[in-house]
């Protein structure tokens, strides 16, 4: 399993319970890929996804031991709409977040199955095998610039990976000295040259901190792709304007997500290909949390009837 987003530690799951043996690799120095919680002044903070929707009633069961572990819990339903600065309603499915960060969901899964750490593959080659040792069978779970990066041309994913375009989002943490903006959970921001959605960390995660994240829009993104870090003012100045506060941020962060999801779904949950090379995670359906579960727990039940000799369906 190369990634450890939620896609392939699901994957590794399905794969460990079904007693296939199974090995994840990350390159990061934490699990979670895209639901990424690093800890910025003493709490973490959601830099990637914003929250989480439930659908699929298989993880509903799953989100239901989260919640039972204390891990996740129902946030809101209700989601402002920021239009020309005028906030209207957005009623929806309910979102939930995770009073210690979207990142401790996936660690919590993770904690079942072997895990390295900070171990970046370079190459998926035929056989199939990693970096030059040899797997029944490899998964990439994770965008798909990413795992077209690791193979070969001649690679039977390859047609698969290439010409889907990939939006951008730079994401901004702003910590304040006090709360000084109107009570929104969180809003998706329409026509605005700089963000496209800003959500309260502090109502999020249930501790009240003052702490704003932002996310720009995507072509801002593609602007300041090489120089994430200079995108911060900008996005300051337009949350000040935006939500009318007065107070400058005690300390920011920006982080740069240049595959942050697919422009178009998928229909497809996974590739399985007769190669031996899998490929799984949010590209296969359409970009969310759930999606990234659901394709990850579908290939390991597919990968664990092609270890046991079945058709994989
Ligand atoms: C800014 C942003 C906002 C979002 N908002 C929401 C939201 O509100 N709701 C929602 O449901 N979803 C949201 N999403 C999408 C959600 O985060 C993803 O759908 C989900 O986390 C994808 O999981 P994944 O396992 O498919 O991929 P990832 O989480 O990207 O995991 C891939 C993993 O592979 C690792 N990797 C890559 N290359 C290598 C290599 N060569 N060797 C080893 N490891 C490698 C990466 O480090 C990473 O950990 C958002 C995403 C972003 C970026």
């Amino acid at each position: 399993m190369v990634g450890a987003g939620l896609g392939g530690v699901a994957c590794a799951v399905e794969l460990a319970s079904a007693g296939v043996p199974v090995r994840v690799v990350e390159r990061a120095h934490a699990v979670g890929g895209r639901m990424a919680s690093p800890r910025i002044e003493g709490r973490p903070v959601d830099l990637g996804a914003a929250y989480f929707t439930v659908r699929d009633p298989e993880f509903a069961r799953v989100v239901d031991r989260w919640e039972g572990a204390g891990l996740a819990r129902p946030w809101t339903s209700e989601l402002a709409v920021l239009t020309d600065g005028q906030p209207s309603g957005a009623p929806g499915p309910m979102r939930w977040a995770a009073p210690r960060g979207l990142r401790s969901l996936v660690a919590a899964l993770a904690e079942a199955v072997p895990m390295e750490l900070e171990h970046e593959v370079e190459r998926v080659g035929p056989g199939p095998a990693v970096d030059g040792e040899a797997a029944d069978a490899v998964v990439l779970a994770m965008p798909d610039p990413q795992a077209r990066r690791l193979l070969r041309d001649d690679a039977s994913a390859v047609p698969l990976l290439e010409g889907r375009e990939w939006r951008s989002v730079i994401s901004v943490a702003a910590g304040w000295p006090r709360r000084e903006w109107p009570a929104i959970t969180a809003a998706f921001v329409n026509d605005h040259p700089v963000l496209a959605l800003v959500a309260d960390d502090g109502d999020r995660r249930g501790d009240g901190a003052p702490v704003l994240v932002a996310h720009t829009t995507s072509d801002l993104a593609r602007r300041y792709d090489a120089r994430p870090q200079e995108v911060v003012g900008p996005v300051v100045d337009a949350l000040r304007d935006l939500l009318g506060v007065r107070s400058v941020p005690q300390w920011t962060r920006a982080h740069r997500w240049r595959y942050a999801a697919p422009v178009d779904a998928r229909e497809a949950p996974f590739h399985l290909g007769s190669d031996g090379i899998a490929l799984a995670g949010d590209g296969w359906g359409s970009s969310r949390v759930e999606t990234a579960w659901r394709s990850g727990t579908l290939l390991g039940r597919a990968l664990a009837h092609r270890a046991r000799g079945e058709d994989p369906g």
